[in-house]
């Protein structure tokens, strides 16, 4: 399984449903008034209801496979996209999965604690560790992780939102699969928004993109981090897939932190409009924690003029709508 060209790199496996479909977003557009909206459906990457981490387990699975892994370790909020996506990717390759979720936000209500990304763990047949929201995953993980060994198994650990440079290189290749399907429409994008968690999906299209002529710029809406930190954490991501990957290449990161609201996973009003308006436009589902958010940011910097008539938007689905069914209450029409 190794991969020639990059000696100590796999192949992957096949977990997603690829190449996603490329769609414009004409009622929205409209509803807007100001760019063309277009929409990349990694919702639709299929395995287990989709989303952004199906990519990055393509590689990441490969790797443990390689390294004869037969448990895989991973770690996140109790909604966890990525460790949903994880349970049944491990699934389907026949190892056991053990995820580390942590209950980091607070004030969250009953299905929040049993049902949607939670309930479909439990369906994949991972073990479940729960933890007290102050826990430091990592260390968790490595507890966790040498428990395993002891017993004689070969635990392989994904770090949280599989954001190391093994899986953020599934997005280098996203964005070499978008290249291809913007020049089957012969008009290029002028920007890319996506929402920006543990940053590796902004850091392997950042560095992909940065390949086109003219290279496309990618605007991180930020979900939890401040700018700062949001951008620092990119960035050195950006180098270690670059490094991996043995290309050149030094991206502008740009990341928006306007549209955390209180904190991670916490719902803000701009999420709902946005959430309420993609749904009702377009018969499209965002999420509550990730893309609502991602897409409240695109529609203030259309406010803002920002992005205008005449700009070509593509806005990256990472998934997640899964998470809808953990905040119900947000979405109840009285509250
Ligand atoms: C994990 C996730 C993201 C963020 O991707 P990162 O690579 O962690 O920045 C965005 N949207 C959804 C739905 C996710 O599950």
């Amino acid at each position: 399984m190794t991969n020639a060209d990059h000696p100590g790199t796999w192949h992957k496996v096949p977990l997603a449903h690829l190449p996603t479909p490329l769609e414009p977003l004409p009622a929205l557009s409209r509803a807007l008034g100001g760019p063309e909206i277009w929409v990349k459906r990694d919702d639709c990457t299929g395995l287990a209801g989709g989303g952004n981490k199906a990519r990055k387990l393509e590689y990441l699975m490969a790797e443990a496979l390689a390294r004869k892994a037969d448990r895989i370790v991973t770690a996140g909020g109790i909604q966890s996209n990525h460790a949903r996506q994880t349970a049944a990717a491990a699934a389907r390759l026949g190892l056991r999965c053990t995820l580390v979720l942590t209950d980091s936000v607070p004030g969250r209500g009953t299905a929040y604690h049993g049902s949607a990304n939670l309930l479909l763990d439990r369906l994949f047949g991972a073990d479940i560790r729960l933890y007290e929201g102050s826990a430091d995953p990592d260390a968790a993980m490595a507890e966790v992780a040498a428990s395993h060994a002891a017993e004689g198994e070969r635990p392989y650990v994904i770090p949280v939102g599989g954001s190391n440079a093994v899986g953020a290189r599934a997005y280098v290749d996203a964005a070499a699969e978008l290249a291809d399907q913007a020049a089957m429409l012969g008009q290029p994008f002028s920007h890319v928004i996506l929402a920006t968690g543990s940053g590796g999906t902004h850091a392997g299209l950042a560095l992909g993109l940065a390949a086109c002529d003219p290279a496309i710029p990618v605007i991180g809406i930020s979900v939890s981090r401040a700018r700062d930190a949001a951008t620092e954490r990119v960035r050195t991501l950006v180098e270690s897939t670059a490094a991996l990957i043995g290309v050149k290449r030094d991206p502008e990161i740009l990341v928006d932190d306007r549209f955390v609201g209180p904190g991670y996973g916490l719902p803000t009003e701009a999420m709902r409009e946005a959430v309420g308006l993609a749904a009702r436009t377009e018969g499209l589902l965002l999420d509550p924690v990730y893309t609502g958010k991602a897409m409240a940011g695109l529609i203030a910097l259309v406010r803002e003029g920002r992005l205008a008539q005449g700009d070509r938007v593509l806005f990256w689905h990472t998934g997640g709508s899964v998470a809808l069914f953990a905040y119900d209450e947000v979405f109840a029409e009285k509250r």
